[in-house]
């Protein structure tokens, strides 16, 4: 029995008011709020634990790298990857997919190589890229979707060339809400002989990801998306892969032996976690995934389909509705511009309701132009959100319309 009431009483902010009404808060693509257990796991480490991890030998020093290493594998067996070398430590995806961009094409890419991207990436799934082909000369393939919103896979296919060194896309879009099939993208860049790495910033909070099923070769996720702290995130790539790959960042943690001669590195993960690391991040990332873990993604993944299905129905009631994404496999981003009101008008006055949405071009402008619009208003879910919420949405937004 999924008790969403209970749920949102491990997060305080969700209590508040604003502008005297109850908050309504459907940002959580952007990012979501903190449980209890998270918050408290900060307060706490700060409180009695506190201190460098790796290289002491005192007491609090050997407690913080025992928990650092501890989360380490909590979010290896989140994402059901191999082994705890496969797990680095970032900023968050957009650091993720940095590093990579950086260490890929650095040693793997060449002059006119390719990187195969979607037309439904966020900017940190281009941008990166963009900074390597100023500096390499490599090139972006974009691959089209339907005016539904999914990956048009014929056309994924025929882009392969022996230019093709990267495949490059988002599991769950932050705009349209599709899930994009990505296994089968992952096996098909496999037979054509090319690695992937996958944006995984919507999909981990909402759905069971295991990287040995999806089979990636590199997935990228962040921290405060999935209840956690801002501020820490990962990377997963396979050990081969990591291996190959150049250090991302110099200086402590991340080598052996150092002279002025010549330095060796670290092993793996670490040869790509220069300087301190988020260890306070990273245990509240591990309570955060416990937390996530105990109510079951399974079920958080069941509630929200059936809160995002009762969310499409409602919104189609209100007349001038226009919903961008209509995936038959779509998450809880629901991405709407109603007739000809300006989606920032919308977004302000809803705000004026209690109602947090997003507005403007989220982070993904080819996506807004492949649409032939400026932006959106975006209303996303988390797994602590209620039917209620979705009526007075509706009705917000029957009002707003009524207005102009
Ligand atoms: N990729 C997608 C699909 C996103 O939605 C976001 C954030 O909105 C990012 C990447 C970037 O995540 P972060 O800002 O946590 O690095």
């Amino acid at each position: 029995m999924y008790d969403v009431l209970k749920i949102r009483e491990d997060f305080p902010i969700l209590g508040r008011e604003v502008y005297g009404k109850p908050l309504i808060y459907l940002d959580n693509g952007a990012t979501t709020q903190k449980p209890k257990c998270v918050v408290e796991s900060i307060v706490n480490e700060y409180y009695s634990v506190n201190a460098n991890v790796h290289r002491g030998v005192h007491f609090l020093s050997q407690q913080a790298t025992e928990l650092h290493e501890a989360s380490r594998e909590t979010v290896r067996k989140f994402i059901n990857a191999k082994s705890i070398n496969e797990i680095v430590f970032t900023r968050g995806t957009t650091e993720s997919i940095n590093l990579i961009a950086s260490t890929f094409a650095d040693s793997q890419m060449n002059e006119g190589d390719e990187v195969i991207v979607s037309a439904m990436e966020h900017h940190s799934n281009i941008v990166p890229w963009q900074l390597q082909a100023a500096k390499k000369g490599i090139k972006l393939r974009v691959i089209p979707i339907s005016d539904k919103g999914e990956i048009l896979m014929d056309e994924y296919k025929k882009l392969f060339s022996e230019h093709t060194k990267l495949v490059s896309v988002v599991h769950v879009s932050n705009v349209l809400g599709t899930i994009n099939p990505v296994k089968e993208i992952v096996e098909i860049a496999h037979a054509n002989g090319v690695p992937v790495l996958i944006d995984g910033a919507q999909s981990v909070p909402h759905m069971k990801v295991d990287m040995q099923e999806i089979g990636a070769d590199f997935f990228a996720f962040s921290g405060h998306k999935i209840y956690g702290p801002t501020g820490i995130g990962v990377l997963y790539g396979k050990e081969e892969w990591l291996d190959k790959l150049p250090p991302y960042q110099g200086g402590g943690e991340m080598i052996q032996n150092v002279s002025f001669e010549k330095t060796t590195f670290n092993v793996l993960p670490y040869k790509f976690e220069a300087g301190t690391p988020d260890y306070i991040g990273s245990t509240a990332l591990a309570k955060a995934l416990d937390y996530v873990s105990e109510i079951g993604i399974e079920n958080i993944s069941a509630y929200e389909d059936g809160l995002t299905k009762y969310a499409m129905k409602r919104l189609y009631e209100i007349p001038d509705m226009r919903i961008f994404g209509e995936a038959a496999h779509k998450g809880g981003v629901i991405s709407f511009l109603v007739g000809n009101i300006h989606h920032l008008d919308m977004g302000t006055l809803l705000d004026r309701l209690g109602i947090a949405v997003r507005t403007g071009h989220h982070c993904a402008e080819p996506l807004m132009r492949r649409f032939g619009i400026e932006g959106t208003v975006r209303a996303s879910l988390g797994m602590y959100n209620t039917k209620e919420e979705i009526d007075s949405l509706v009705e917000g937004i029957d009002r707003v319309r009524k207005m102009f």
